[in-house]
């Protein structure tokens, strides 16, 4: 306790410059920024001459036949020429944003807005909120037309969309509504017990979030994807039967099974699980279902339990505290520097008392390079987990030490390969944007196949070995 106490001191005794030195902060975030924008357009540049190639790498040669390596190919194309637009577009408009001061105006703007209905700035909580709904529609309205790009052209041009125009307006209003629903009183709250709490926020503030977050976990599935999409049951038959008798071999508290209904805005498929420790939900995309077989959708979920065999989950959850921490450790020091402000265009008057949640934001654009390394960080333990995930599938039958399972690896990768071609995923990845981590938090289907063999190898020699 002590070292964290004497820790914590030398902490802000470094950071206590902030309070004091006049740092361009404004053309520090500029800088930063643009740096990380500019290497992710130059890991998307990279990668885009192979899309090119003619033949998919010779572990793949036998699955993808010519018409659909070239449609993944294209497809690859257009989503790298979109994200490199759209990444750019995104950075041009936050720069800008940034150099016009429009932060201080958005927050004098959401004070007069709060004076109209005759509030002062008194009530620092009510102009908070006014100042985030300033923001939210801000950084809403330009997305628009870059998700109905998205949708209704790239998606539609290769064949997966699915959603019509009035299902696209439908989501994006219910989207909203909860936002402001949940993100109100969420917000609302977080600066209650910023304020309340006073210098010892760090660890109230950790309980609020971790708080919010399991409260999120249970009213998710109940309350918020229905609005969505529809869950049904899955209905009797053999995936059924296969997937309640793995969950109960390996002790998965399996409350519910549902099919959701993906198909209804796109025919990407998936598979996946939630819930509390104690009562789980499993969930196949009807996509899935439709493309593969019981025994293969089977293998899918028996990598999807590996995630919970291996607490992955809860390990993240732990990965994301400690992050909280870092972040909520390293505030103060900005919180109480008008100098940090004024950087920022902020009028004296508003500087001299920081809005806790305008120093948040600023502080959260300072911390832009540092995220980009713990995007790295988390898309690295990512892929380990993969691989974790796969070999627990393929390793099943030594567990359970059921026959029927021998073949799980083999499943498992006939289910990924499907899933690739049916999703007309990339194959050939640039070495350095799997090396980075960057836009990776998959191993590659090449990787994971390698690795499945090589799983397998392993298990052939200790067999003979035993023999
Ligand atoms: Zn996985």
């Amino acid at each position: 306790m002590d070292l964290l106490h004497s820790g914590w001191a030398a902490l802000e005794q470094k950071l206590s410059f902030v309070a004091t030195d006049s740092v361009d902060w404004k053309s520090f975030v500029q800088f930063s920024s643009w740096i990380v924008t500019l290497f992710e357009s130059y890991l998307l540049i990279r990668q885009y001459p192979l899309y090119s190639k003619t033949s998919p790498p010779k572990e793949l040669e036998k699955y993808f036949d010519e018409e659909v390596f070239r449609k993944s190919q294209n497809y690859g194309k257009d989503k790298a020429k979109f994200s490199l637009v759209t990444g750019l577009l995104k950075q041009i408009l936050d720069s800008t944003l940034i150099h016009s001061g429009f932060y201080a105006w958005a927050w004098d703007f959401a004070g007069e807005i709060i004076g109209y209905f005759g509030y002062s700035s008194e009530y620092e909580i009510t102009q908070s909120l006014a100042f985030s709904a300033i923001l939210f529609l801000a950084s809403s309205i330009p997305s628009i037309p870059i998700s109905v790009y998205a949708t209704f052209v790239l998606e539609e041009k290769h064949g997966f969309n699915k959603t019509t125009p009035s299902l696209f307006v439908s989501d994006l209003l219910k989207s909203w509504i909860l936002a402001f629903v949940i993100g109100g009183p969420f917000l609302s709250a977080f600066l209650y017990v910023f304020k309340w709490a006073g210098d010892r926020f760090v660890p109230w503030l950790m309980a609020f979030l971790l708080f919010f977050q399991i409260t999120m976990v249970i009213i998710y599935p109940t309350l918020i994807q229905p609005l969505f999409n529809k869950l049904s049951p899955l209905p009797d038959g053999e995936l059924r039967t296969r997937t309640e008798a793995l969950a109960s071999k390996l002790k998965f508290p399996l409350k519910h099974l549902y099919e959701i209904d993906g198909s209804k805005r796109s025919s990407h498929s998936n598979a996946y699980f939630f819930g509390l420790p104690w009562s789980k939900h499993i969930v196949i995309f009807d996509t899935l279902i439709k493309e593969s077989k019981p025994a293969e959708v089977e293998a899918v979920l028996a990598h999807e339990l590996g995630h919970w065999y291996h607490m992955h989950p809860t390990k993240l959850l732990c990965i994301s505290q400690v992050h909280i921490f870092t972040i909520l450790a390293l505030f103060p020091a900005f919180l109480h520097s008008p100098q940090f402000l004024r950087s920022f265009d902020f009028s004296d008057k508003v500087a001299a008392h920081p809005p806790t949640i305008v120093a948040f934001l600023l502080f959260q654009m300072i911390l832009t390079p540092l995220e980009a390394f713990v995007g790295i960080g988390l898309n690295f333990i990512s892929r380990h987990f993969e691989w974790e995930a796969d070999r627990f599938a393929c390793d099943l039958q030594d567990r359970l030490k059921d026959p029927e399972m021998t073949d799980m690896g083999d499943r498992l990768g006939r289910a990924l390969i499907a899933l690739h071609v049916k999703n007309l995923s990339t194959v050939w990845v640039d070495w350095l944007c799997v090396y980075s981590a960057y836009h990776h938090s998959h191993p590659t289907l090449t990787e994971r196949l390698k690795a499945m063999e090589g799983f397998r190898a392993r298990k052939d020699v200790h067999i003979k070995k035993e023999l």
